[in-house]
């Protein structure tokens, strides 16, 4: 068991009165908040990018506009509490801060047990390693490493669900097939001899318990060495047994389960059988916004610039039928064929791409930072995009217009 240590700058904390930002409301603040208040740390305030979070209070402190901690002096720590690290990190050295953190060393091992953030552990945990992660890459993109935080293994088309918002388009799909599983792994073998590791592989579909055989893909993810975490997303309709349960029973794997309320008619069921045998899970109740649709939309350049860079699933790699994606809408809606193809946006492993060409194409798909051609057809992810009610199911598929 390793012991936590805190970083240097809390023992300077508790030693002067200078003042104490933490840089984003959600739940890295949350956390944040709760470790320094344990260490005897007073925090001055929230800060947060997002209008809707202004003149809130988080944890019974003020949310405050970034403009409003131009009043603070310039010697304020200022911890980065969320994922956009580059640009709120030069937005406050915009505004002469200099004492900026990451939250790596300070929430790395601490001990969050009986904590009053309402989370669950294993999210807190997961949370943690992906801001690591966020943090490395941000490191990373100055130099050569090529080091992946997410990507997503397509293991079906099908769901056992049919969401008429569904934002990884499931419900256009009229005939959903099962991904060909030698492709996916041939694929995957190539992505992974190209580039220098990756945290997270998320396993879905649709639903990935719908594909019998989805035992074969998490065995073959969790096997390889520079992976840190297989999760598998669930919509909790299908309790897996056999091959497709005991595939779960390793370190590497959490099941994330979205919990549809009556939809999810295996929830309880399926959390006892996890329990009973010792498999990581997490069970959330989802909030959605109104990404679910295929529509092109006339936008300037710089709409679509904005709305990509905002998006948060801008990042999350997608294989899908042996092609590689920046997002999830972009794969299922080029794969529907609604969305045209073109080679900036996909890296086609279909062939036999492989070696440094491999690893130039990944690293220009990930490193790119305008728009893709689907963003032209998407209602955008951000916290801009309006929420809707989740899981409201429809009879049949929606037509492609
Ligand atoms: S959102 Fe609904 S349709 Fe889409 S994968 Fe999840 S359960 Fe299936
Ligand atoms: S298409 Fe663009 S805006 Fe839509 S989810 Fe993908 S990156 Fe985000």
């Amino acid at each position: 068991m390793t012991t936590y240590t805190a970083p240097a700058v809390v023992a300077e904390l508790l030693s002067g009165d200078t003042p104490v930002v933490l840089f984003g409301a959600g739940d890295l603040g949350v956390m944040a908040h709760y470790a320094l208040t344990r260490l005897g740390v007073r925090v001055t305030c929230f800060s947060d990018g997002r209008a809707v979070k202004h003149g809130t209070t988080v944890r019974g402190l003020e949310v405050r506009a970034p403009e409003q901690l131009a009043e603070l002096p310039g010697d304020t720590h200022v911890f980065l509490c969320g994922n956009y690290l580059e640009s709120m990190t030069d937005r406050l050295r915009g505004m002469g801060f200099t004492r900026i953190h990451t939250c790596v060393d300070l929430l790395d091992g601490f001990d969050f047990t009986g904590s009053d953030t309402g989370m669950e552990p294993v999210f807190i945990e997961r949370k943690i390693a992906l801001h690591k992660r966020e943090c490395l890459k941000a490191e990373e993109r100055a130099s050569e490493a090529l080091v992946l935080k997410y990507l997503d293994v397509v293991v079906t088309e099908a769901c056992s669900m049919k969401c008429q918002d569904c934002s990884n388009l499931m419900q256009y799909y009229t005939k959903p097939k099962h991904s060909d599983l030698d492709l996916l792994e041939s694929a995957v073998d190539r992505i992974m001899d190209s580039i220098d590791g990756i945290y997270e592989f998320r396993v879905l579909g649709g639903e990935p318990f719908v594909n019998p055989r989805v035992h074969r893909v998490i065995d073959k993810l969790t096997g390889y060495e520079g992976v840190e975490k297989v999760v598998v997303y669930t919509n909790a309709t299908i309790v897996p047994r056999g091959e497709n349960l005991e595939c779960l029973k390793n370190d590497k794997v959490v099941v994330d389960i979205t919990n549809y309320g009556t939809h999810s008619r295996k929830h309880d069921e399926l959390i006892e059988v996890l329990d009973a045998h010792g498999i990581a899970n997490l069970s959330k109740i989802p909030v959605w916004t109104d990404s679910g649709r295929i529509k092109f939309v006339e936008r300037s350049a710089e709409e679509l610039d904005d709305m990509f860079q905002n998006c948060c699933v801008n990042d999350v790699l997608t294989l899908l039928n042996g092609k590689l994606y920046r997002c999830p809408f972009s794969a299922n809606g080029t794969n529907l064929g609604a969305v045209p193809e073109t080679s900036a946006d996909v890296v086609d492993l279909t062939g036999d791409r492989a070696g440094a060409e491999l690893r130039a194409d990944i690293r220009r798909l990930y490193g790119r930072s305008t728009h893709l051609t689907a963003c032209s057809f998407c209602n955008g992810r951000d916290y801009r995009t309006p929420r809707i009610e989740p899981a409201i199911q429809t009879r049949r598929p929606l037509p492609l217009v």
